[in-house]
């Protein structure tokens, strides 16, 4: 059995006052659904406070990105030290990151072994644009996302890692994939090419979430299928009710 995971990636919004008002919230309506993971990743800046909010709340934390290295000339960046101090998990490899900040596979593969190695947990984000999709690549480009994010990675690393399968045209678009599609993708592509790497035991132990327009009306569709382990949600934890709502599907 797989514990779900609800992680809430806020993106860039929220000032701190705004961060702690949703948090402070998010504490008392999510403590009910203690069979989930539940994982809040506000902006940088918010980390520390946040963090003093969530003290003994079984919430999880997480930053939306890190650096690789320890330290140094790195200007705007955090350390994978810098996270730790907060910090549980860390979201790497977003499509916005790949798409704005030139992420490769390459560098999205040192920072997940950075944050292994610090004791993160990391959320490795994969997923397809439409014109990808609509050429009948999803598998080819999936399999080389996971092939080259998780290069050199012991079976042991591997088991402690998160998945996150986000077709990129329905991020933020309100054009959400099927839960039958995302499952036969997470089945297929996602979770196959795990096996591949890693060994069936591992690969049927790692959680694997769905993200893109994941909402309270469509988020019950998608934990009913096998393959699914709970989802990565932008827009919709921005808001109480709504990430409640998508925590409390997955509780079932
Ligand atoms: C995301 O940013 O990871 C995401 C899935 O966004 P949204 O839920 O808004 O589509």
């Amino acid at each position: 059995m797989r514990t779900p995971i609800i992680a809430g990636n806020w993106k860039m919004n929220k000032t701190v006052d705004d961060a702690c008002d949703l948090v402070s919230k998010l504490r008392e309506s999510l403590a009910p659904y203690s069979t989930v993971e539940r994982v809040v990743c506000p902006p940088a800046t918010s980390l520390l406070p946040v963090s003093a909010i969530l003290d003994e709340s079984p919430i999880g934390l997480g930053a939306q990105n890190m650096h690789w290295e320890e330290k140094g000339a790195y200007t705007g960046e955090l350390s994978p030290a810098m996270v730790k101090e907060f910090c549980g998990y860390v979201i790497l490899g977003h499509s916005e990151r790949r798409e704005y900040f030139a992420e490769t596979d390459q560098t999205v593969n040192k920072k997940v072994k950075a944050a292994l190695n610090i004791g993160l947990t990391p959320i490795f984000c994969i997923g397809e644009t439409l014109e990808q999709n609509e050429a009948g690549k999803t598998e080819e480009v999936l399999t080389r996302q996971i092939k080259f994010g998780l290069e050199g990675l012991s079976e042991e690393e591997a088991a402690k890692i998160v998945v996150a399968y986000e077709p990129i045209w329905a991020i933020g678009t309100g054009k959400a994939a099927t839960s039958e599609d995302a499952n036969n993708v997470i089945g297929g592509a996602v979770r196959g090419n795990l096996k591949k790497l890693f060994g069936n035991t591992v690969a049927e132990s790692i959680r694997i979430l769905y993200g893109g327009s994941v909402k309270p009306g469509n988020a019950v569709e998608y934990f009913g299928m096998s393959d699914i382990d709970g989802a990565l949600v932008g827009g919709a934890a921005l808001k109480v009710d709504d990430f409640t709502a998508i925590v409390k599907a997955a509780a079932g």
